[in-house]
């Protein structure tokens, strides 16, 4: 579903990536760790098509064509879902009317009927439960005075609710308490299902405890400097990125 050949990001004239290769198929789940700094989202903000993210060279092709020259919102409709990609708290736009908004831009790029809103209330009236958050939640300001695990379990509510193909979630593990960590690792087992594929970006192995990652990628310093599986993450936790440091140089 998604092939990153050899690709290389500066951001503001500064070299970030620096050849990145990644293929994702249909029905697996990736995760990238790796240092502060080592360029994880500005891997996932060039997924996405954000601004101020230059690709020198190399290419990215999504369901067989390339995404280089797209937009942000066609890739969005096509199927490419980054969390935080609403982090700004936006007074006055209540969270549904948000979400009915972007589901729609979605539909009709597809030249799928549009979703009134009842129909979508009743959608996300079925959906809310997964995530842990209760009604009053859909008719609050986005974001506005939303705790920082109620933002997470917002960002999983919006990736099941639009349903793309592709869901990079950056961090969404961050901060969460063990509660709220399984409640969201709980929203993206339900999501994944052998047509999705799922890029995900945390710091630390707890989350996936919960999880079936297919494979794991330490990112350092703009590369994928090792791979592997699940056992992968568990030995990071324990030897720490240092030994992935000395490895790299030797
Ligand atoms: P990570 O997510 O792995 O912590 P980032 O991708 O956020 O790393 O950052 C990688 C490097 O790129 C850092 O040195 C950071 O300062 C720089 N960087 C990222 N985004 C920007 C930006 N918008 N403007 C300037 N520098 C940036
Ligand atoms: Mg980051």
């Amino acid at each position: 579903m998604l092939n990153i050949s050899n690709l290389h990001v500066s951001v503001e004239g500064k070299k970030i990536i620096r050849g990145i290769n990644l293929n994702i198929n249909s029905g697996e789940i990736h995760v990238v760790m790796g240092p502060n700094g080592s360029g994880k989202s500005t891997l996932s903000n060039t997924l996405a098509g954000k601004d101020k993210y230059t690709i020198e060279s190399g290419e990215i092709v999504f369901n067989n064509s390339s995404i280089i020259e797209k937009s942000p919102e066609d890739r969005a409709c096509e199927g490419i879902f980054l969390s935080f990609q609403y982090p700004a708290s936006i007074a006055g736009v209540n969270n549904m009317y948000f979400l009915r908004a972007a589901l729609n831009s979605i539909h009709k790029y597809n030249d799928k009927e549009e979703i009134d809103s009842s129909t979508f209330l009743r959608m996300i009236r079925e959906k809310i439960e997964i995530v842990g958050l209760d009604e009053s939640f859909i008719k609050r300001s986005v974001n506005v005075g939303f705790s920082g695990g109620e933002k997470k379990r917002n960002e999983i509510l919006q990736m099941i609710m639009l349903d793309p193909k592709l869901a990079i979630l950056d961090e969404t593990d961050s901060g969460l308490d063990i509660d709220a960590l399984k409640i969201v690792a709980n929203g993206i087992n339900g999501f994944m299902s052998k047509d999705k594929g799922i890029l995900l970006i945390t710091h630390y192995q707890r989350i996936l405890d919960y999880l079936s990652p297919d494979y794991i990628h330490v990112l350092l310093d703009g590369e994928i400097v090792k791979s592997g599986d699940k056992d992968l993450a568990q030995e990071l936790e324990k030897k720490g990125y240092s030994w992935i440091r000395e490895l790299s140089t030797t």
